[in-house]
């Protein structure tokens, strides 16, 4: 029990890596949490899994109105779904363009807009997106997904400005490469996976890579009622990535 108590949190991606840790660790905390994700069944345990496709509208509205049942309201919610793509910007068809925005994008829109009208009767409303140091820093071979976190930290600001005088706080996290699923399936497409993770964990000032708990604990302090002054921040969770420049 902690800072949660009795607060009812909504992860989007909540199944897996950086969204399953934040799921686990706001329950520990006291909150009743459930994760909205294509694979609902990988949910952690305690955690309501509910099946959501952030890329349809549908399916948005249908998975918010569900978590409502189960969780009796929505005072916390996490924008945290998201997908990958690798190559410069010649490298995805138009198609797959479309696809990036629509989830790690549009998807936040639509989440959002089905839940506003449930945080606005909240006491403690909080949302906390998911961007990513791809946002600031410019990385080889991710021109789609860094320019679809780039509007993810935009929006992240508009969105804090517009909705701080209603009382919901809006921020985001902004993570390093981060031990999770995602980067373990990159790393098994890699020609040398051990190469490929000493040189991702190099590119990180600390040496290593992220973990999905440091992470969740960064949400966790943007997400909590104790912290009502912290708004329109992009808390970087990265080692240092984006603002220090450690001597070889
Ligand atoms: P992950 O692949 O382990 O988990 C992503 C989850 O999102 C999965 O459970 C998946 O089923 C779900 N998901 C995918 N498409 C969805 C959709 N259309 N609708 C609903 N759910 C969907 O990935 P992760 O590493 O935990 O990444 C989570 C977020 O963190 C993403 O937004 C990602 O861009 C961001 N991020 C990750 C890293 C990293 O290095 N892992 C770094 C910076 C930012």
């Amino acid at each position: 029990m902690g800072d949660f108590n009795g607060l009812r949190a909504v992860i989007t991606g909540g199944a897996s890596g950086i969204g399953a840790a934040t799921a686990r660790h706001l329950l520990n905390q006291g909150a009743t949490v459930a994760a909205l994700d294509i694979a609902p069944q990988n949910a952690p345990v305690g955690v309501a899994g509910v099946r959501c496709d952030v890329a349809d509208t549908e399916s948005v509205e249908a998975a918010i109105a569900e978590a409502v049942e189960r969780l009796g309201g929505i005072d916390i919610l996490v924008n945290n779904a998201g997908i990958g793509a690798q190559g410069d910007i010649a490298a995805n068809s138009e198609e797959e363009w479309r696809r990036v925005f629509e989830i790690n994008v549009l998807g936040i829109m639509r989440v959002t807009q089905a839940a506003l009208p449930h945080l606005r009767i909240s006491a403690h409303p909080a949302i906390v997106n998911t961007s990513s140091i791809a946002a600031t820093a410019g990385l080889p071979e991710r021109a789609l997904y860094s320019a679809s976190k780039g509007a993810v930290h935009a929006l992240t600001l508009a969105m804090a400005a517009d909705h701080l005088r209603e009382g919901i706080r809006v921020n985001a996290v902004a993570p390093g490469t981060a031990d999770t699923p995602w980067v373990g399936r990159l790393l098994d497409n890699a020609a040398n996976p051990t190469a490929e993770r000493a040189a991702l964990a190099a590119r990180q000032p600390h040496g290593r890579l992220v973990s999905a708990d440091e992470i969740a604990a960064a949400v966790a302090y943007l997400a909590s009622p104790v912290n009502g002054s912290t708004a329109g921040v992009v808390l970087h969770v990265d080692g240092g990535m984006d603002s220090l420049r450690l001597r070889p």
